[in-house]
Formats: structure tokens, sequence, C-alpha cells
């Protein structure tokens, strides 16, 4: 059992981007190791790498707070395979990665196999949705490196086929993305079948309070490392809104599509059957794509992710399963179909778009239920998100959010309770004129004015999302809104001044 380990309130904290080595070789690797960085095609280390390998070789605890996208798992398995033994035969492992979805585990082998055919070290990956004989057989041979999400290696350590007893290593990654899939009490008792011994290193979006609070027990010591700053979304991404109604945005989203064009496009929503129901919907309307949650098995999940980078399928429809870690090169644009409740949710997204220097864009479709998770996301970034501005032709509905033009990201936002009474009248509202429309109706005329699965003009074959316990949404008018200024609709906004138009860099030009 480990003993309880604690931070350190003078541990010291390296920011960024200040006088941190420019060169791998100024890193203090090995030759095998800059061998592995230059088969790998890198030529300079990432800040979080300048900043991380040389903590990591000194074999001290590191707390890092990393966007995806920054080089993170090079930062962490470079200099930790480095300087890691060799399990012997039925051995092992000696180190543990910590991950919390597949498509991570399987992102981290990949590097991890590109280092390990320079230092010649054995990796297993441990994760569900696979047989358990394959894993049970490598972890007996023995092995250096195990990469594993929570619940399968819990499942192989309780069936005694896993033993943490040498890990020598640990790496949390993307510790705050676990919390968040309340993978806290796995964590924990993963942490503590390793050594007290161990050097723990420990990577995270961001260092929250949260994630602070939760997790001091398990490094020593760390040096604090902090590249992202909360809220910062990757500079190369252009953002816009496009203000709607609930039941406009299933023909929006074609329509965007068609506009913008359907290749190499993410699409996230809110919920695993809402992904597959906007899949069959873009299908039926000729766009290729593929559904990627968490209902679907690890095939299906790994055949859709190569499947859309081979360019087979133009679009994915995702949950936030995929907002995180998932580096797919040359995403075009992201678009939102539903805005995050959480707005962290909301960097990470977008962030797949507009990786490593490349342009890229997003659009999020914002309804008035969603008016204050969009708020919260602006009050996070500390500016507001512009209006998208080629929606002309674009169906928007009825009752499409109205954005009141001089909101500004300080404005005091309702609390939780009058929120859910306003997102509550919001969406009363809208299903009173769903009704009020059904009601005028003859049963003969409804019947004829519906389309060719019976569903009623207005009314989205897509189900809308599930509301979240607590967080039930509903949409009002306009005039319910007592702010509401002078409306900044996209219909009415003209190109947003300094900005270039989506269409401009490469949208239109990549269908
Ligand atoms: P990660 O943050 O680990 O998901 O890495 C994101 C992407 O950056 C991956 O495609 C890596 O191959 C790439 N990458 C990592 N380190 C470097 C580097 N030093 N130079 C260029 N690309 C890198």
């Amino acid at each position: 059992m480990a003993k309880r380990r604690s931070t350190n309130a003078s541990s010291p904290i390296i920011t960024a981007e200040k006088d941190l080595p420019t060169r791998f070789e100024d890193l203090g690797l090995s030759d095998r190791a800059l061998a592995a960085v230059s088969d790998m095609g890198y030529e300079a280390p990432t800040p979080v790498q300048a900043a991380s390998i040389p903590a990591v070789l000194a074999g001290t605890d590191v707390m890092a707070a990393a966007q995806t996208g920054t080089g993170k798992t090079a930062a962490f398995l470079l200099p930790t395979l480095d300087r890691l033994g060799h399990a012997r035969h039925g051995q092992g492992p000696l180190m543990l990665v910590v991950t919390p979805t597949r498509e991570l585990a399987a992102q981290i082998e990949e590097v991890a196999t590109a280092i390990c055919a320079r230092t010649g070290h054995t990796a297993t990956v441990l994760v569900g949705g696979v047989s358990y004989e394959p894993q049970r057989a490598a972890l007996h041979k023995g092995c250096d490196l195990v990469v594993a999400t929570p619940g399968r290696l819990i499942d192989l350590i309780n069936s005694g086929d896993c033993n943490l007893s040498q890990v020598e290593t640990l790496v949390l990654d993307e510790a705050d993305r676990m919390l968040d899939m309340g993978f806290l009490p796995d964590m924990r008792r993963i942490v503590s079948k390793t050594p007290a011994s161990r050097q723990t290193l420990l990577f995270s979006a961001t260092l929250s309070d949260d994630v602070l609070d939760n997790t001091k027990s398990l490094v020593n010591n760390p040096v604090r490392i902090e590249i992202a700053h909360k809220g910062t979304a990757a500079e190369t991404i252009e953002q816009f809104v496009l203000p709607i109604s609930h039941e406009a945005k299933n023909d929006a989203l074609i329509g965007i599509l068609h506009r913008e064009g359907a290749e190499r496009v993410i699409v996230f929503v809110r919920g695993k059957h809402r992904a597959d129901a906007v899949c069959r919907r873009l299908r039926k309307a000729g766009i290729e794509c593929a559904p990627i949650h968490g209902n679907r098995s690890q095939n299906q999940r790994a055949s859709a992710l190569r499947r859309f980078a081979d360019g087979e399928v133009g679009v994915l429809v995702a949950t936030d399963v995929l907002a995180r870690g998932i580096d797919i090169p040359n995403v075009a644009y992201v678009v939102n179909l539903d805005v995050p409740s959480d707005a962290e949710d909301y960097i990470h997204r977008i962030g797949r778009t507009g990786r490593a220097g490349e342009f890229g864009w997003a659009l999020t479709f914002a309804t008035p239920e969603e008016e204050f998770d969009l708020r919260d996301i602006e009050q996070l970034m500390g500016k507001n998100i512009p209006v998208y501005p080629r929606a002309q032709g674009i169906p928007l509905g009825e009752n499409p959010l109205v954005l009141d033009p001089n909101r500004t990201p300080a404005d005091r936002l309702p609390g939780k309770k009058e929120r859910k009474k306003l997102v509550d009248e919001r969406r009363e509202a809208r299903m009173a004129r769903t009704a009020e429309i059904v009601a005028s109706r003859s049963p003969r005329g409804a019947q004829a004015q519906r389309g060719p699965k019976g569903n009623r003009p207005g009314e989205s074959p897509i189900p809308p999302e599930k509301p979240k316990a607590g967080r039930r949404r509903g949409k009002a008018t306009t005039q319910q809104r007592p702010h509401a200024k002078k409306p900044e609709t996209a219909g009415r906004a003209g190109r947003p001044q300094g900005r270039r138009h989506p269409g401009d860099h490469g949208g239109m030009g990549r269908r």
C-alpha cells in the first residue's frame, strides 16, 4: 500500500516560454532517445517538452498543465523510457500510464512504439472493449510499460493478472478528464497498488483547484509546469456562433456542410443517441459520416477514426469522448451542433482543428436554451464569439437566439437557480409553440403536412439531447430576456471587421 504523499507549497512552478531550451540535444536525453525524436520527425521541443523532460530525467514528480496538442505524450514518454530499466521474464510493468479513453491509449501506444523501437522496451495496452486473453498473456509474459484505461486495469488487478508492485514510474494522463468521468476512486485504487517510492507524473489540461485538491496526495513535492492557461483556445482557431432555433439545427447543419464543405469536419453533439440520429440524417442527405461515442465498440471507434483519417468519411459525429486528446491532423473545421454544458469541453472540442500551427475554425450553434452555456464559454475565454457571417440562406427557425451585441464576458450571469428557471421557461415556451402549431391543424391537415416519417414541420426527426439531471434546458422568446438590446442575429450581421471569412480559408475550396 502506498504511503500518503503530498504536494509541497514551495514546489517550483515553471511557466512556459521562459528561458526554456530550444533544442532536444540540450534536454539531457540519451542518444537513443534523440534517435527516437529524429524517427518521429520532431525538430524542436514544444514548451511542455522543454519544461518537463529535464525535470522527469532528474527523477522529480511533475504536475503539468498542458492542453492537448502540445506534445505532452512525448513529454512524458521520452524521458521516462530513456531512464527505465527492463523487466525480467514474467515481471513488470516497471512503468504505468493511466489514461481515460481507449483512443488516448492508442495514441500513447503509437508514440511509445516509436520510442521503444530505440530503447528496446516492450509496451502493452490494457483497454476495455476487446478480449481479455491477449492482455493477460502479455502481462504474464512480462512487460516494461503498460498503458491502460482505469476500468480494464482494475479488472486485471482484481483477477490477479496485473501486479503493480514493481512500478517505478506512474503517469496519470488527462487527470482532469479522469476526475470528470468519475474515475477518482479507480485512480486512488490503482495508485495504492504501486510502491510509494515511485516517480509520479500528472498531466492535465488544467490544474484547477479541483484537480489539485483531488490529486495532491498522489504526488510528492512535484515540479509544477503551467503551459496552458485556463480558457486559452489556440490562436489559430477562428470561432463563430450561429444563433438558431432548436428545431432548425438539423437542416442548418446540412446547409452548413453543403456551404463550407463536408470533408474533414467534426460535428460535436450532446449524447450518444443523438450522434447516431444525426448520422442517419446526414447520410439521407448524401453526406458520408460516422458516429463516434462511448456506446460504440473499440473496433467501431477505431474504424471510424481510421476511415475519417483516410478521407473515406468526411464527417465524424462525436460526443465529448473524442474532444480531448485525439490527434487527427488537418481537421478543416469543427461544428458544435450543441453547446457543451462544460465550458472547458468547448476548448477541447475546438482544439481538434487548428492543431500544430495549422489554420482552423469552429462554428457553434446556439439556441435560446443554450445561451447561458455559450455565455459561460465566452466568460472562460474572456472574449465574445462573433456571429457567423455567412448564415444567409441557412434556415435558422422562427425563434432563434438573439444575442445581445453589447454583452461582455465580464457580465454577471444568472446563478444556478435563476438560470434553471429561465432555461425551463424558454423550453416550456418552445413546447407551447409547438403544441399550438399542432393544435391549429386538423388531423387531416396535420397528416398531410407530416414528413415521410410522420414528422411534423418544424419537428426534428433527430431526438433532442436528454436533459441532464439538474441541468434541464428550456427556451423562451427573446422578449423574455430583459437584457436583450440590439439583436445581433446571424442573418443581419455583416462580415465581422478584420476577420477572414470561413469560406476564405478552405471551407468552400475543400468541397
Ligand atoms: P500530443 O499533445 O502528445 O497529443 O501531441 C500532439 C501532436 O504533436 C502529435 O501529432 C505529435 O506527433 C506532435 N508533436 C509532439 N511533439 C512534437 C514536436 N516536438 N515537434 C512537432 N510535432 C510534435
